[in-house]
């Protein structure tokens, strides 16, 4: 599913709320950074050869401005701003301009809602990046392996990316103040075993949040249709098994199923 313009809702989020979506990049088509075998918009392939078409700033904030407006003359709640959409916000070439729009936006309309961030993290390795991630209230930063095998299985890092070194060097260094997503969920894909919740993914895995010592660690399950059609979707029960182990070790598990 592809969002086809830049404000979008505000939408009921099981993670968030009432959730005003700012997505960033263009209109009905993916750029990623990953090519995720979960993606809920399809392949990296399928938007090939589109071309690159992004809104300006001046153009975001006045669509934002008058959503606002708008918002606030129903009545409506908003509890999150959040960057989000068709691929990694932050690939966006203005994002950390961006951020600074959508604080100011948030101060003047919604001053009690969080802004908020789902990335993959592979741009934290830029440090105009990583600085401006960090204003943000909920940076929900993406670690879905234990392994670099596994990360490239699920994930696909491409040459946008960045190494697995880096990644968990950026996850550390944002420590506390980030919030680590990881889908759980155990398949096929290509013919290979594809799962983070066997004993060989999930022990490393957990090693790297003692680690990185997150605020707290949302885990949640598939829910929409994906590219990838062998997945198997965990069910809460599950989800709060793996929870469990991940809370005997100090850190805080949220769990969304
Ligand atoms: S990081 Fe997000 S947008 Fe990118 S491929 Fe993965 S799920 Fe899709």
């Amino acid at each position: 599913m592809l969002f086809e313009n830049s404000i979008v809702g505000p939408i009921h989020s099981r993670r968030l709320g009432s959730s005003l979506g700012v997505n960033l990049l263009p209109l009905k088509h993916k750029y990623c950074s990953y090519d995720c075998i979960y993606c809920e918009c399809g392949w990296n392939r399928e938007s090939e050869n589109q071309e690159m078409v992004y809104a300006t700033p001046d153009e975001l904030k006045g669509l934002l401005k008058k959503r606002l407006e708008q918002l606030k003359a129903e009545s409506a709640r908003v509890d999150s701003f959040t960057f989000a959409g068709n691929g990694e916000p932050t690939l966006y070439p203005h994002f950390a301009e961006m951020v600074g729009v959508v604080r100011e936006m948030r101060d003047k309309y919604y001053p009690e809602a969080v802004t908020t961030l789902l990335t993959n993290a592979t741009q934290l390795k830029r440090k105009e990046i990583f600085d401006a991630v960090m204003k943000l209230d909920n940076p929900v930063l993406k670690l879905d392996a234990g392994t670099e095998r596994m990360r490239q299985l699920i994930n696909k890092n491409n040459e946008m990316g960045c190494t697995w070194e880096e990644l968990l060097a950026n996850l550390i260094a944002f420590g506390n103040k980030g919030i680590i997503q990881t889908l759980l969920f155990d398949g096929q894909s290509g013919g290979e075993k594809v799962s983070n919740i066997m004993p060989e993914e999930f022990e490393p895995y957990i090693g790297h949040l003692k680690k990185i010592n997150p605020r707290y660690v949302m885990l949640y399950a598939l829910d929409r249709a994906t590219p990838e059609k062998e997945l198997r979707k965990l069910s809460v029960d599950e989800l709060e098994k793996y929870a469990q182990v991940i809370r005997k070790e100090g850190i805080e598990v949220k769990v969304y199923g």
